[in-house]
């Protein structure tokens, strides 16, 4: 028998926000209401479902929003969601409304919950959305290439100050244990010394004699990118500075990375990924998740999504070692 497809869907954003899901929110409301579906926008992620807390919107809803950080529809984190009890609260929502399709922007713990709701009986249907860029089935994650290049930006301002003081700059960059995010900020500013979860790594061989042996090839001035939650990155610069004699300041760039206007990729990007979550949507098809690969819009069963495993770029790392010396 045919899949008869959805008529009214749901667009939420849930997890840590991330640039760019506002173009995902306006691609699906916009292409929903094209296929001749109503849309409403539920607040606050999954606790808009628990609560009742959705707008219906049409196509000016979402004016004036694709070149703005955050999300319209706000987003939280639910732990209501993550008991069987939640979600058929989200069930019952939904079923009330006649919500019969939802796209949730998200990470991996925004996918578990699409794909608990997708059992419940209302298609879900998860994309990618996270600065950390730790979406294993996905080349790239909505947010991802916004924060690079505000954190690029951040290292080039503080190499500004380094470089005028013959100083080393240590600068923890976000990632939430992934270093995704880190190895590209360090790769693209020239780093002396990347330090991410994903790599051995010894502080005195990695970065106290690799600054000691740069130093003695005549640079003066130093980069460290750590990642996040990996060490204390003050106790850090105050170890170099006792080590190599390099004065040594330490930099946390925090939530800085979160905000601001979305590149033009990470547009690109929710867009495509938010037209094609509401084409499964119309055929009647949930419990995907919309990814891009090697260029391509693709979409996977969540689960066998969830169990994927990505590490980082190890090559890159290598050459990253080769280069900036
Ligand atoms: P992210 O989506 O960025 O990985 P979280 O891991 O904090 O962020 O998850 C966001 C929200 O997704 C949680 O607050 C909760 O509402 C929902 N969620 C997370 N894990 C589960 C789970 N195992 N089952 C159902 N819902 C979940």
């Amino acid at each position: 028998m045919e899949k008869t497809g959805a008529k009214k869907i749901g667009v939420l954003t849930s997890g840590g926000d991330a640039p760019g899901m506002n173009a995902g929110i306006r691609a699906v409301v916009r292409c929903a209401i094209a296929k001749g579906m109503e849309v409403v926008g539920v607040h606050h992620g999954y606790n808009g479902l628990i609560n009742g807390d959705i707008e219906q919107m049409d196509v000016r809803s979402v004016s004036e929003i694709l070149h703005r950080g955050g999300t319209m529809l706000y987003t939280a984190r639910c732990l209501e969601f993550k008991e069987q009890a939640g979600i058929l609260k989200g069930k019952e929502t939904c079923e009330k409304m006649g919500i019969d399709g939802l796209v949730v922007i998200g990470g991996d713990g925004s996918f578990r919950g699409a794909r608990d709701l997708s059992l419940a009986g209302i298609p879900t249907v998860g994309i990618p959305g996270t600065i950390d860029n730790d979406i294993s089935c996905s080349d790239f994650s909505i947010g991802f290439d916004t924060a690079l290049n505000t954190a690029v930006e951040a290292v080039d301002r503080l190499r500004d100050t380094s470089q005028s003081h013959d100083r080393c700059s240590v600068v923890e960059i976000m990632g939430h244990g992934a270093g995704h995010l880190t190895l590209d900020t360090g790769i693209a500013c020239g780093a002396c010394a990347i330090w991410v979860n994903e790599v051995d790594f010894d502080v005195d061989r990695d970065i106290i004699q690799k600054i000691k042996s740069t130093a003695s090839n005549g640079k003066h001035h130093f980069i460290v990118a750590v990642g996040e939650g990996i060490t204390d990155v003050h106790a850090l610069a105050k170890e170099i500075e006792t080590k190599t004699g390099v004065e040594t300041r330490a930099t946390v760039l925090g939530h800085i990375q979160r905000g601001g206007t979305p590149t033009a990729r990470d547009r690109v990007l929710a867009t495509k990924l938010g037209v094609h979550a509401v084409e499964l949507l119309e055929k009647g098809i949930g419990n995907r998740v919309v990814v891009i690969k090697g260029n391509t819009v693709v979409d996977y069963d969540i689960l066998e999504a969830l169990q994927m495993k990505k590490g980082i770029d190890k090559k890159l790392f290598e050459d990253a070692k080769l280069i900036n010396i």
